[in-house]
Parts: C-alpha cells; sequence; structure tokens
C-alpha cells in the first residue's frame, strides 16, 4: 500500500501549492507508515522535479507525452487512475486547485474510491476510516468527512497545510500510459493568458485594503503599491460585499485563504473572520490609523497612521530602494 501525490505544473514549473500537497503526502504517510510517491504529467524540467525531494519525497514518476502537454481533464484522471493502480496506491493526493477540483472526482471514480474534496487537515486514522476537515458552502463552514472505502482520494485546499522542508535524494521513474482514444476527446490547444497580475493563492507578497479605504476610487494607489512589489491583489469581505473590489479578491474564513511571505494590511480592522484567511502568511504589516485595531495584536510590524499618507510613501521609497 502507498500513497500517490500528483503534482501540478504551470508551463513546466512546480506550483506553490503542489509543494504544500507533497508535504500534505509525506505528513500522511508518516502517519500510516507507507511511502509516498509523486507524478508529474507533462513537460516538466528534471531540476524543477528534483525539487519534490526537498519536501521528503523520495520517488517521481513522470510522464512526458506528446499528447499530455497541455492539461487534458480526462486523460490526465485515467493517467493519475493508472499509475495509481498500476502501483498499489490506495491513497490519491492532489490540490483542490482548478484543475484539481476537476482531477479529484473522476480519479474516485475510477478507482472507486472515497472522496475528500477541499480538505484543510490531516486525516484522524482509524483503521480503514479515515476522517477529514474540509470546507464546505463556499468556505462558510467546516464538516469532518467519514471515508469508510480502502481507496481514497483527497485535494487538499490550497494555503491550508505549511509546505514543509524536508531534502531527501529523489529518484525519477518514467512512465509511458496507455490513453484510449475518448481520453483525448477534448483537447486544449491554446491558453491565453487574461492578465498578467501574479495569481492571489500564489502570490509571495500580497497588498490587502479594507473599508478604510473609503471608496473603489482609491484603489490605485494599492494596485501601484502591489505593481511596485510584484504583489497581489487583495480585500476584506466588506469591499466585496460593496462591489468595490471582484469578489475573488475576498479573503478571510470565507473567501480565500492565503499565506503568503509577506501579507500587507491596508485600512483592515483585523475581525477574525478576515484574519481565519490570512494568520497563517509568515510576515504581517498593518497599517491603521486606530492604534487599537484589533490586528495590530498579529502583525509583525505595525504602522499606525492614515492609509491616504503612509501608501503613497511607500511606493516612493519602494521605487527608490
Ligand atoms: P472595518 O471593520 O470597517 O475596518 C476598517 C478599518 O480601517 C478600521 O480598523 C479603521 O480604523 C481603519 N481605517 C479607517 N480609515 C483609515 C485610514 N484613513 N487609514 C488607515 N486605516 C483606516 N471579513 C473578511 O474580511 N473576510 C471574511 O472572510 C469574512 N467572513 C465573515 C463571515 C461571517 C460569518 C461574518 C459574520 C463576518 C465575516 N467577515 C469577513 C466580516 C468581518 O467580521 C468584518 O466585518 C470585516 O472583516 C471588516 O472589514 P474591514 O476591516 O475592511 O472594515
Amino acid at each position: 500500500m502507498s500513497i500517490l501525490v500528483y503534482i501540478e505544473n504551470v508551463e513546466g514549473a512546480l506550483k506553490k501549492s503542489t509543494f504544500e500537497s507533497l508535504s500534505y503526502a509525506k505528513a500522511v504517510a508518516d502517519l500510516t507508515g507507507e511511502t509516498a510517491t509523486a507524478l508529474s504529467i507533462g513537460r516538466v524540467s528534471q531540476d524543477e522535479l528534483n525539487k519534490v525531494g526537498q519536501y521528503g519525497i523520495e520517488k517521481v514518476i513522470e510522464v512526458d507525452n506528446n499528447d499530455l502537454e497541455k492539461f487534458v481533464n480526462q486523460a490526465y484522471a485515467s493517467v493519475i487512475a493508472d499509475v495509481a493502480k498500476s502501483m498499489g496506491a490506495t491513497t490519491v493526493i492532489l490540490s483542490n486547485s482548478f484543475s484539481g477540483k476537476g482531477l479529484a472526482p473522476r480519479v474516485a471514480a475510477k478507482l472507486g474510491a472515497a472522496l475528500a474534496d477541499g480538505a484543510i487537515a490531516l486525516p484522524t486514522i482509524s483503521g480503514v476510516t479515515w476522517q477529514i476537515q474540509k470546507t464546505v458552502f463556499s468556505n462558510k463552514a467546516i464538516a469532518t468527512e467519514e471515508l469508510h472505502e480502502q481507496k481514497k482520494v483527497i485535494a487538499l485546499t490550497p494555503n491550508s497545510f505549511e509546505a514543509k522542508e524536508a531534502a531527501v535524494a529523489v529518484t525519477i521513474e518514467k512512465y509511458e500510459p496507455q490513453l484510449a482514444p475518448n481520453d483525448l476527446s477534448t483537447v486544449i490547444k491554446e491558453i491565453v493568458r487574461a492578465t498578467d497580475k501574479v495569481s492571489l493563492p500564489e502570490a509571495s507578497i500580497v497588498v490587502s485594503a479594507g473599508r478604510g479605504l473609503k471608496g473603489p476610487e482609491n484603489w490605485a494607489m494599492i494596485e501601484e503599491l502591489a505593481d511596485v512589489l510584484g504583489a497581489a491583489t487583495a480585500c476584506s469581505k466588506p469591499v466585496s460585499d460593496a462591489g468595490w473590489r471582484p469578489h475573488a479578491e475576498h479573503v478571510g474564513q470565507t473567501g480565500l485563504a492565503v499565506s503568503p511571505n509577506l501579507y500587507i494590511a491596508i485600512g483592515i480592522s483585523g475581525a477574525i473572520q478576515h484574519l481565519a484567511g490570512v494568520s497563517a502568511s509568515k510576515t504581517i504589516v498593518v497599517i491603521n490609523k486606530d492604534p487599537e485595531a484589533p490586528f495590530f495584536k498579529v502583525a509583525d510590524y505595525g504602522i499606525v497612521g492614515d492609509a491616504f499618507e503612509i501608501v503613497p510613501q511607500l511606493i516612493e521609497a519602494f521605487k527608490a530602494y
């Protein structure tokens, strides 16, 4: 029995959420006493594949096939299920990313496995029964799900499990997939990026703003600060509810969970529901004119002052740097 963890790449580079899935798979393997093996599909360099060792996984199965250069939901699901069967894997772990959300149920159906999508914590294991916490109702609540099947597919919510480094040497083994014609019935020919902006779940720096900004017309300085730092922009819930910013930027208990290296919170009070989605950030900087704002309690650095004076000064300082 073993664990298979699918590692996603974007244009040949492993995604941040992949490192979280690898660490999660290693932690599950430590709990069950099994070994975890990574599976890469698509064109990924050896240097990238070797990064798997930095998260404690010793073996990568590499599927590098011309038909699979671009993501094809059905075909990728078939390959993941075939590899899992061939190595006798009873647990398949992947990220609950955009593509993972399409893959996880397909892989579970092909394997006859129980599925936990949106997992946010390690399972509690009692024989064949595993209990797993997952987010439900668009992240508005947390449910505990019991998986009773021997085979399990777990899709891990990005940013819910910290990637922990544990360097080991990696061996890479090639696998030639047997694809059925209907696996390739729909193929993506081209992906054109709609935006050059840094993606929020993957960003290592996030500039986030709240109701203290007074209105949507004041976001130019937030975007400029984010541009200067190479950061993604985010916001508090009332800001997206009011339509000042898109819902995709809303972070917190009912929005996205992020864990960047640096989270800059501007004009955000620091309500517990907001902190639920950002407290895994490595360094938190808070800018708020109210010295009693709760956000200061969890901040690594705090600036008490008016955002409309401080943010332009920060932009100038970073530009000059
Ligand atoms: P406010 O609470 O209005 O705070 C504005 C802050 O800006 C204040 O601290 C003020 O001192 C400061 N400020 C004002 N002017 C300036 C200035 N010129 N310069 C600097 N600072 C200034 N919220 C989320 O964000 N994410 C969630 O996922 C979320 N989920 C929720 C789920 C539930 C079930 C509930 C009940 C609430 C949820 N909320 C969530 C809402 C949350 O409770 C807060 O109401 C919200 O986070 C407050 O947003 P805010 O900090 O932008 O606004």
